[in-house]
């Protein structure tokens, strides 16, 4: 049986630090926005290439902090792709904002840049980009977009850690980045934990005091925040796995490099870019007989994923929301969308009997 994912397999080679780091936290009697999270904020600023990072609670927290920070009004826009996990749209919704929905490319399934534009209004604050499956979107033309109409830009890097466009890297372009370090992520701890990365001063400070309660001293509070803090186990286990990073994204990349290869033309693979480096977080492939072939899979032992199933706007969370609305190109990738296993996990055999198995549909 190869399972699509197995987080004992992948955090195997981290075992003894981790248990050493758990020891030295307990030991050390500090918990919260201590020394592992001060120090891991710093090298993943430099990871990013950015000056500034702030260690939160979770991805979607990292997103509504960014997002909250501006002061938009409640009701103004934010503009955010139709094919995304639902925390995108959930965090401009509890900011208090409107999400207006953009199409994918159905070539990179990312946010496509050409149909940004008629989808500003008067009321559009911001554009929120998601890097999917570890591919980062259309920077230029959409930072182009943002400059001429002055729009703030926001990153969901949750699945990108480490990709690059053009030789800089994901949460290095927009106002903010924000980052996932839930478990299944490239950058994976042993529970929630989130960050974002940002370049400018104030906005680093704002947020560390937005992290907290709002507060600027100690029982001193300027503003309504959040309880949304980085807790140093979480931490102290980041910065051991993020010096081992770029080794997880490189052999992504290789079981990836093996899919693209050899994978049969029946199967609609990513497309591969120049000037962009994708980290595979997710790597998935669209076929017209989607499920019979994830059911193909299961009986010949491969586990797959399908990111994801159902539309944001077809979510019955949605309903009288979003629902009204119609995304063919987004519901299209949604019915033919399956993900293949290409965890740090799998070995380069793994991939290649996925490979014999798929070929053989
Ligand atoms: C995982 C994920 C999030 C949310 O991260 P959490 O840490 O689970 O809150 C947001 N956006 C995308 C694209 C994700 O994949």
């Amino acid at each position: 049986m190869i399972a699509y994912e197995s987080l004992q397999q992948v955090n195997k080679e981290f075992m003894d630090e981790y248990t050493a780091a758990f020891q030295e936290v307990l030991h050390g009697g500090w918990y919260i926005l201590g020394k592992q999270v001060a120090k891991f904020e710093q090298s993943f600023a430099s990871y990013c290439g950015v000056p500034h990072c702030i260690g939160v609670a979770s991805g979607l927290d990292a997103l509504v902090l960014s997002l909250r920070y501006f002061g938009f009004n409640p009701g103004d826009e934010v503009i955010v792709p139709a094919n995304t996990y639902i925390a995108s749209i959930l965090a401009v919704m509890q900011a208090g904002l409107k999400p207006v929905l953009v199409e994918p490319d159905i070539n990179t399934y990312n946010i496509d840049s050409k149909k940004i534009e008629s989808a500003i209004t008067a009321r559009t604050r911001a554009i929120l980009v998601v890097h999917l499956y570890g591919k980062i979107c259309d920077m230029d033309p959409i930072l182009q977009l943002a400059g001429q109409y002055g729009l703030k830009v926001i990153e969901d890097c949750a699945q990108a850690h480490g990709a690059s466009y053009k030789g800089k890297k994901a949460g290095s372009f927009g106002d903010f980045g924000a980052f996932s370090f839930y478990p299944t992520k490239n950058l994976g701890a042993l529970g929630d934990a989130g960050a974002i990365t940002c370049k400018d001063e104030g906005l680093n400070k704002s947020i560390r005091t937005l992290r907290n309660y709002g507060s600027s001293a100690k029982y001193v509070f300027n503003e309504v925040g959040y309880n949304s803090r980085l807790d140093e186990l979480q931490a102290a286990f980041l910065s051991i796995k993020l010096k081992r990073l770029d080794k997880i994204t490189t052999h992504k990349q290789k079981l990836a490099a093996i899919y693209l290869r050899e994978l049969k033309s029946d199967f609609i693979l990513p497309t591969v870019q120049t000037g962009q480096e994708d980290v595979f977080h997710i790597f998935a492939v669209r076929h017209p007989e989607r499920d019979r072939l994830k059911q193909y899979l299961i009986e010949n032992g491969i586990g797959t994923e399908i990111h994801y199933p159902i539309a944001p706007h077809q979510q019955k969370a949605m309903q009288g929301i979003l629902s009204e609305e119609r995304y063919p190109i987004s519901e299209e990738i949604h019915r033919t969308i399956l993900s293949l296993p290409i965890s740090y996990g799998h070995t380069e055999a793994d991939i290649t009997r996925v490979v014999e198995v798929m070929n053989r549909f």
